[in-house]
């Protein structure tokens, strides 16, 4: 009520209308109505945290050194258990002390890393359709986004041919994220080594987001960012206990890479913040050295849905192709039809979530993307929604 002498900061009106919210709504109504949702909207996964996790966190909550203030830096030993992991994975040295940072969940450090490198009016490349914290840290900060448009046709990879050459001089930034949220795509590793010649080449920094560092599948290797000869040098890679670990809950994730970078987002956010429980960063420890065998039990239960997905939809017209990593399936709207009113009338028609794919950017209209975060039998359940709806992939419908 009242309060119209004061006004929300420029930053904030700087952000395009969240599409989400307008789903939101509609989730709500058909709830009240009530029909029984499936949700396949979020990237939320569906599973419990491992229970070696859950138990090294309630023992850290009984350690009375864990309660107070955790370091701004992280705690040692998590910064120590993170440059462990990288050099088991990916055979990358890195310092504990200053190249590998903890965050409140990558999400957090993504959007922050902007605000500590963004002056208002700096060129920042970012790829459409993104994961939303890539462009909208950015934009908070006072940046000017200059869209790397993907497309099928090239397999959703950025295009570094066709960045025109001002546009590089220019860019201060480029975000990118592979295997893609939204898109599902990969990146072999040559495209990695294209990427920070060019970096290189315009003196640009590289923030590579490696989310789904671990959720891959039919034995493909996401590439780290930082396994590339020099990319040190010019680039940070983000990582998430969310997604691999089910710990979306507890915010946990962390930055590797550019010591430098990573002092700059430091200081900002020791301006902000503490860091995370310490009790929690324990835990995190924990979920970072699992045995093998948990990934490989993570990773078939995505590939299950995945193949199971692909073959119901399949018999609906679609041809999707088998994603290599991530938790989503990247779908083509039926011709003619726009990805929000794809989106709603799914949801009208059949009380299946789904998100439309202009959430993520105008590169994503057209599509919509599907997430695995439902058992088979639920998949099932939205796939005869789909049949008993008349939804479907046709591409010929002439209407
Ligand atoms: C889910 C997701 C994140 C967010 O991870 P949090 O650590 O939970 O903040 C970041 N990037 C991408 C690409 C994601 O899909």
């Amino acid at each position: 009520m009242g309060l119209d002498w004061i006004h929300q900061a420029d930053r904030l009106s700087a952000l395009p209308p969240y599409v989400f919210a307008r789903l939101d709504e509609l989730k709500a109504k058909a709830r009240e109505q009530g029909l029984d949702l499936i949700d396949l909207g979020m990237g939320n996964p569906d599973g419990p945290t491992p229970q070696p996790v859950v138990e090294a966190a309630m023992a850290a909550l009984q350690d009375v050194s864990n309660h107070g203030y955790p370091p701004f830096e992280g705690t040692a030993s998590f910064r120590r258990a993170i440059t462990d992991w990288y050099y088991r994975r990916y055979n990358v040295e890195l310092d504990p002390d200053g190249e590998a940072l903890p965050l409140l969940g990558s999400k957090e450090g993504l959007t922050h890393l902007a605000i500590a490198y963004v002056n208002p009016g700096d060129l920042v490349l970012v790829p459409s359709p993104a994961y939303p914290a890539h462009f909208r840290g950015p934009l908070i900060a006072g940046g000017k986004i200059h869209s790397l448009m993907l497309s099928a046709e090239k397999d959703w990879l950025i295009d570094i041919s066709a960045i025109p050459e001002d546009v590089a001089r220019q860019a201060k930034i480029l975000y990118f994220n592979y295997p893609s949220n939204p898109t599902a795509a990969t990146a072999p590793r040559e495209f990695f080594e294209e990427i920070v010649a060019f970096a290189r080449h315009y003196e640009i920094l590289l923030v590579h987001d490696l989310c789904y560092a671990e959720l891959a599948f039919d034995g493909y290797q996401p590439t780290s960012l930082l396994e590339i000869p020099g990319a040190k040098d010019l680039g940070v890679e983000f990582h998430t206990l969310s997604k691999t670990y089910n710990m979306a809950g507890w915010r946990v994730g962390f930055v590797v890479g550019n010591r430098h970078v990573i002092q700059g987002l430091r200081t900002l956010k020791t301006n902000l913040d503490y860091g995370i429980f310490a009790a929690l960063q324990r835990a995190a420890e924990t979920a970072l050295q699992l045995p093998d065998i948990y990934l490989e039990e993570v990773q078939t239960r995505y590939r299950t849905r995945r193949d199971f997905l692909i073959e119901g939809l399949g018999k609906l017209g679609w041809s999707v192709p088998k994603t290599k990593g991530t938790m989503y399936l990247w779908v083509p709207c039926p011709p003619g039809v726009g990805s929000t009113d794809f989106a709603l009338s799914v949801l009208q028609q059949t009380g299946v979530v789904v998100t439309p794919g202009n959430a993520f950017g105008s590169g994503g209209e057209g599509y919509v993307r599907i997430s695995l975060i439902a058992e088979c039998d639920r998949l099932q359940e939205a796939l005869d929604r789909f049949a008993a709806a008349g939804i479907c992939y046709q591409p010929m419908a002439v209407s």
